[in-house]
Parts: C-alpha cells; structure tokens; sequence
C-alpha cells in the first residue's frame, strides 16, 4: 500500500486543474451467519483484531473474522482540499 505526499495546495499560484490524489480503504465484507445480513468495516478491525460484532438486525454476536464474505481495496478519489469526488474498487484482497 502506497500513501501520496500531501498536494501542492499551499503552493503559490494554483494551477487551474485540480491536483487529483487518491487515499484507499481496506474494507472487508462480513456476512451474519444467522440471519444473512451483510456489513462492510474497516479490515483493520475485522481481520487484525478479530473481534466479534453484534448483528444490527438479529442481535446475534459474531466473529467477523470467520464470516467474511470478501475483502476489497477501495480507491477514493479526492480533490486538492481533500473531498472525495468519486470511489472505485481498486482490488480484491482475498486470498
Ligand atoms: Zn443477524
């Protein structure tokens, strides 16, 4: 994983075209095995600490570790102030 150097927006003299810069998300996607509702959190917290998360729908506690479904990098694009003008997939993450 790549991170870009902040932007030249403090320099003097803007150019007229937006300095584009981009910041990835590594989501993972979980799925509750009781009652099949989906979530999408940060893989930090699912997959390196592994905790379990209580199902929004069912209540039901889960690991999430153990009930992912698919892991993606997310590629936001972002404009010289920092707000996110558009998202993509950037590539899956899954073994
Ligand atoms: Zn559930």
């Amino acid at each position: 994983m790549h991170r870009h150097k902040s932007s030249s927006y403090a320099r003097k003299g803007h150019r007229k075209e937006p300095i584009m810069t981009e910041a990835l998300f590594d989501v993972c996607i979980t799925k509750c095995p009781r009652c099949g509702k989906s979530y999408a959190d940060a893989s930090w917290y699912v997959a390196e600490i592994g905790s379990d998360i209580d199902c929004g729908v069912c209540k039901n506690a889960f690991n999430a570790k153990k009930n992912i479904t698919d892991r993606m990098l997310l590629k936001f694009d972002l404009d010289e102030r920092g707000r996110v003008s558009g998202v993509s997939l950037s590539k899956s993450l899954l073994p």
